[in-house]
């Protein structure tokens, strides 16, 4: 057996080598490192993948909601709610602009933003919801476009960790991450269910006036070269990073079976250990599993994530502080007790490994070292 890793991004080229490296030669070949036509390709294609009107590439995850709340004019004075048990992107966005990132705390089913406390958090400064959909299940959508609609709010999906994730809608209809809101951004760090091979990532939108202005944003704010129309920022996805994401965008919907496997397996090995929660997935969204993230009961986490390291088996811990206790963001003046389910699930989480490349033999050993622990 292969050594067991939270991420396989070796073997996964591997397997489709051939490929990635005549896209990157080709690009090499043409020397059109900055804009060069996979760039315009890889928007076209991800937005016929994804069901979206618009695709806007940039330079990473992070920009994409930063540009998003720039071109929804979002600045001082502005509130923008969000949740505390997140990457810490998505609330630096929102402070990064002045503006003043409101949380709501999470379901601690599912860990997504729970949409039954947002009404409370909104104010008459509130201008846009960041929704984040964790470790590859979407947010519940629907309660929360409901009310951003009635009170004119806009909503910016964190689609980050989600793409490809559909969400069925109570008329039957379905949707992708990041393709509910009035935008959804994507990132593709290498790791996430589609990495490229060093940072990229996206803006998605429907409407096509808000995509000229995210296009802008991302150009200087510029749509005619040396002329500028808004303050914007230089965030642009590399050449090379679009051929390397136009293949892999071929597979990822086979990358998101294998996750779904090798989740599946877990479901099934693990669903008797009784100090072991397994994700919950609800009815309305599918879960494609960027993370497979339990919850170990009874403050036992710390000594089951050594009991595997001691076993040659990597965890990891998504997140361990609540975004409302980080320092950076003392500020906003929030307390320990605050937004406690995001506070406990920073003790009970963890998160085992999850990659396409995950083995048989590796599933099985991880699943009986776990059953087999001692707690
Ligand atoms: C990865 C991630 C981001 C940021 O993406 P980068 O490409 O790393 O800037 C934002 N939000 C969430 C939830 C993420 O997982």
């Amino acid at each position: 057996m292969n050594p067991i890793q939270m991420v396989d991004l070796k073997s996964q080229y591997l397997r489709i080598k051939p490929e990635v490296d005549a896209a990157i030669q080709h690009v090499l070949d043409s020397t059109a490192f900055i804009q060069g036509a996979p760039v315009c390709e890889f928007e076209q294609q991800l937005a016929q993948y994804a069901g979206s009107k618009y695709v806007v590439s940039c330079g990473n995850g992070t920009d994409a909601l930063l540009v998003a709340l720039m071109a929804l004019g979002i600045g001082p004075g502005d509130e923008v709610i969000t949740v505390p048990f997140t990457f810490v992107a998505s609330v630096e966005a929102i402070a990064l602009l002045g503006a003043k990132p409101v949380f709501v705390d999470v379901c601690e089913d599912t860990f997504t933003m729970d949409a039954s406390l947002l009404e409370d958090a909104i104010t008459p400064k509130t201008k846009a919801i960041i929704p984040v959909h964790l470790y590859g299940q979407c947010a519940d959508m629907e309660p929360i476009l409901d009310l951003a609609k009635k009170r004119n709010i806009k909503v910016i999906e964190d689609a980050c960790q989600a793409i490809g994730t559909p969400y069925t809608f109570s008329d039957g209809t379905t949707k992708q991450a990041g393709t509910m809101g009035d935008i959804g951004c994507l990132s593709f760090f290498p790791s996430k269910n589609l990495g490229c091979y060093g940072d990229g990532g996206a803006i998605m939108t429907d409407d096509e006036t808000l995509a000229e202005r995210l296009r802008a944003i991302c150009r200087h704010g510029s749509q005619v070269k040396y002329h500028h129309d808004y303050v914007g920022v230089n965030s642009r996805l590399d050449t090379l990073q679009a051929a390397v994401l136009q293949v892999k965008l071929r597979h990822l919907d086979d990358y998101i079976t294998k996750r779904k496997a090798a989740a599946h397996y877990y479901y099934e090995a693990l669903k008797e250990v009784a100090w072991l929660q397994l994700p919950d997935i609800k009815t309305n969204t599918q879960h494609t599993f960027h993370q497979f993230t339990v919850k170990v009961k009874d403050g036992k986490r710390d000594v089951l994530k050594q009991y595997l390291t001691d076993k040659g088996i990597p965890t990891m811990i998504y997140y361990p502080i609540s975004v409302h206790l980080q320092p950076a963001y003392r500020s906003l003046g929030c307390q320990e007790g605050d937004f406690p389910i995001s506070e406990r699930l920073c003790k009970e989480v963890l998160s085992l490994p999850m990659h396409t490349e995950l083995t048989e033999d590796q599933l099985q050993y991880i699943c009986e070292t776990i059953v087999n622990c001692p707690l």
